[in-house]
C-alpha cells in the first residue's frame, strides 16, 4: 500500500543509533552532554507541551537529564537514539505521586485526563491512545517506542528462565539475568487486523464495553506456528463465522498498549452469512461504503469507526476512497 507508512506511530524516521547501545562509555558520555534530553513517561503517559497553536499538534516535552523532576523521580532509562548529534532518552518517572490523580479516568477505555507535574508549567502527562489525533506524526513514533520499551521493563523485572531479578543492559534494549545468563529482549506481539470485504461491503464489529456506536475491523493475536494469512482466516472465522480466501498485506502500526504490532491485511470473504462468537464480539455486520462514509463524517451515531490515528480507521478511510493499492 503506497501510503502505508503514514499510519500513526509508524514514523520510524528517528535515528535509533542502535550501534551505540552496547557502548557503555559512549552512552555515559552522551548522557553527560548538556544537550542530551529525556522524555519522561509516567505510568505509560508521555510528557507533552500543552501549548499548541490552533489546530496544531501536541509536541513531546523533552527535559534536560539533570532536571530536578527527572533527577527526583527517574527510574528505568532507555536510549532512544540521536537527534542533531545529541542523545535522546526515555525515562520512567512512575514513582511520582500525582496530587490530582483521577483513578477513574485512568481505568477508562481511553484516559483523556492530563496530569500536571510540579515545576513544569504548561506541560502534562497525556495518554497516547486518548490523544492520538493530536500527536505530531513525526514524534508519535518516538513516543510509541518509549512507551513500549519502558512498559516492557516495568513488567519484566525477573528472568523468565530462573526467576532471578534481571538487569537492564544495552541502553535499555535488553535485560540480562546475573544468575543463569539468560538474555531477554523487548517483545512485540503480532496482531492481525483485517479489512474483510465482499463486493462493496466491509465486515465490522464491536466488543462489549466499547464507547457507544463504535465499530472497528476484526483483529486477533497471531498464534505460534501461524502465518499472517492463516491468522486472518482463523480469527475471522472464529469471531464472525466468515470464511476468507485471498489475503494481502496492507500496512502495519506499532501499538504499544502494551506491546502489539498491528498488521493490517485485506481479506476477501468467501461467504456472507455472519455467525457471531458472542464471547469475542457484541455485534458484527456488513457495512457499505456509503455507510462507512457516513460514519467517518460523524453523520451516523450508530456507526462510529475507530478513532483518528488507529489503523482500523486508516484502512477504512482508504477503502472508501478506493486507495488500498
Ligand atoms: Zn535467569
Amino acid at each position: 500500500m503506497r501510503d502505508a507508512e503514514q499510519v500513526l506511530f509508524a514514523g520510524g524516521g528517528h535515528d535509533r543509533a542502535a550501534q551505540l547501545r552496547g557502548d557503555e562509555a559512549r552512552l555515559a558520555a552522551l548522557a553527560a552532554d548538556p544537550a542530551a534530553r529525556a522524555l519522561p513517561l509516567w505510568r505509560g503517559k508521555a510528557l507533552v507541551s500543552e501549548a499548541r497553536e490552533e489546530g496544531g499538534f501536541l509536541r513531546l516535552a523533552w527535559l534536560p537529564l539533570d532536571h530536578p523532576f527527572v533527577a527526583e523521580h527517574g527510574g528505568d532509562r532507555v536510549f532512544l537514539g540521536l537527534a542533531d548529534g545529541a542523545a535522546r532518552f526515555a525515562v520512567d518517572v512512575s514513582g511520582w505521586e500525582a496530587p490530582d490523580l483521577d483513578a477513574a479516568a485512568m481505568g477508562r477505555f481511553a484516559d483523556g485526563s492530563l496530569n500536571r507535574p510540579p515545576g513544569l508549567e504548561g506541560r502534562a502527562f497525556a495518554e497516547l491512545r486518548a490523544h492520538m489525533g493530536m500527536l505530531d506524526p513525526e514524534e508519535a513514533g518516538v513516543a510509541a517506542t518509549a512507551k513500549g520499551v519502558l512498559g516492557w521493563h516495568a513488567t519484566h523485572g525477573f528472568c523468565a528462565r530462573c526467576g532471578a531479578a534481571s538487569r537492564a543492559a544495552e541502553g535499555g534494549w535488553r535485560r540480562a539475568c546475573p544468575e543463569c545468563g539468560g538474555q531477554h529482549f523487548p517483545r512485540t506481539d503480532p496482531v492481525v487486523i483485517m479489512l474483510v470485504t465482499r463486493g462493496q461491503s466491509v465486515l465490522i464489529g464491536r466488543q462489549a464495553g466499547w464507547p457507544e456506536g463504535m465499530h472497528s475491523l476484526l483483529a486477533g493475536f497471531v498464534e505460534p506456528g501461524e502465518s499472517l494469512e492463516a491468522a486472518v482466516r482463523r480469527e475471522t472465522f472464529e469471531e464472525a463465522g466468515i470464511a476468507v480466501g485471498r489475503v494481502t498485506y496492507l500496512a502495519s502500526q506499532p501499538w504499544p498498549f502494551p506491546s502489539s504490532l498491528m498488521i493490517g491485511c485485506h481479506g476477501e470473504a468467501l461467504d456472507a452469512e455472519i455467525r457471531l462468537d458472542p464471547v469475542e464480539l457484541e455485534a458484527a455486520r456488513w457495512a457499505t461504503r456509503e455507510e462507512i462514509l457516513a460514519g467517518l463524517s460523524g453523520r451516523d451515531p450508530a456507526l462510529r469507526p475507530a478513532r483518528r490515528g488507529a489503523i482500523a480507521r486508516f484502512l477504512l478511510e482508504r477503502w472508501v476512497a478506493d486507495a488500498l493499492a
